[in-house]
């Protein structure tokens, strides 16, 4: 849980400090194809989150994937979904101008404080799965839900992000490109299989699960392959201090 994967994409350009009617203030998340920056209103004073994307850097697939995200994150409306105000778009970049989620990731809050109580994280996986039923009853899959991408507000409760690999499903199509990140990927993904969709958020989420009771990744491996033996075999340890009630993990990723 100490590790994430980093973009080796760095930003040579001097930053700008301001755009539209918001003043940038200091960087608050890097992912793999963007920056995000903690900006302010002008006049109002509200705090927002703007994505930043350096167009150089987009190919076709990338732009491609942008747009999506920007026409998905119009189409959600959830209290555990961070919303996007407005999109900027200027000849180098592109500004996604979204909803300040203060408190930081889950991803950071389990670094910082260990394993969650199982009510605690009884608490966030709930309105996590609210927010995705609200995704799939949309036709939408997340397809990159994991610890980084679980943001948590001042009050302690979750906002999804990230919709970068997100896409609309048709019922009773297949879809079959790999998306996210390994250790919360479905068996199917690792197996090249087609999946209609919804399943790989679920399978993704019995993961979100372990991670906030048990502070770790349920499947690991110090290489791709190994990793992939043992999703595949859906093999992972229940540590001792997990309760009998928690046998729904062993449903969510089994099945
Ligand atoms: P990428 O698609 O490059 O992974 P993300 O949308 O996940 O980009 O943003 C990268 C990081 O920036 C997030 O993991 C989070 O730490 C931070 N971040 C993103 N959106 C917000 C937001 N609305 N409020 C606060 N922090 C955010
Ligand atoms: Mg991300």
């Amino acid at each position: 849980m100490t590790e994430r994967p980093k973009s080796a994409a760095t930003r040579p350009k001097t930053q700008i400090s301001s755009i539209g009617h918001y003043d940038l203030e200091k960087n608050i998340g890097e992912g793999n194809f963007a920056k995000v920056r903690l900006a302010r209103h002008t006049i109002t004073g509200q705090q927002v989150a703007i994505k930043i994307i350096d167009k150089a850097k987009l190919d076709k697939a990338t732009s491609k994937k942008l747009f999506r995200e920007v026409r998905i994150m119009r189409l959600l409306n959830h209290k555990h979904i961070v919303k996007l105000y407005e999109v900027i778009d200027t000849p180098d970049e592109l500004f996604l101008v979204m909803e300040y989620v203060s408190g930081g990731e889950i991803f950071d809050y389990l670094v910082a404080h260990g394993r969650m109580k199982e009510k605690e994280a009884r608490k966030h996986f709930r309105q996590i799965i609210g927010a995705v039923a609200h995704c799939h009853q949309l036709h939408i899959i997340h397809r990159d839900l994991k610890a980084e991408n679980l943001l948590l507000d001042e009050n302690m409760n979750v906002k999804i992000a990230d919709f970068g690999f997100s896409n609309q499903f048709s019922p009773g199509q297949k879809l079959n490109t790999w998306c996210g990140s390994p250790p919360y990927a479905a068996p199917e993904l690792f197996q090249g299989k087609e999946y209609s969709g919804p399943e790989v958020d679920i399978w993704s989420l019995g993961v979100v699960l372990y991670v906030l009771v048990c502070g770790s990744l349920p499947f690991d491996g110090s290489n791709l392959a190994k990793l992939r033996a043992r999703v595949i075999a859906g093999k992972f340890q229940i540590p001792f201090y997990m309760s009998p009630g928690n046998d729904i993990l062993m449903l969510i990723v089994k099945n």
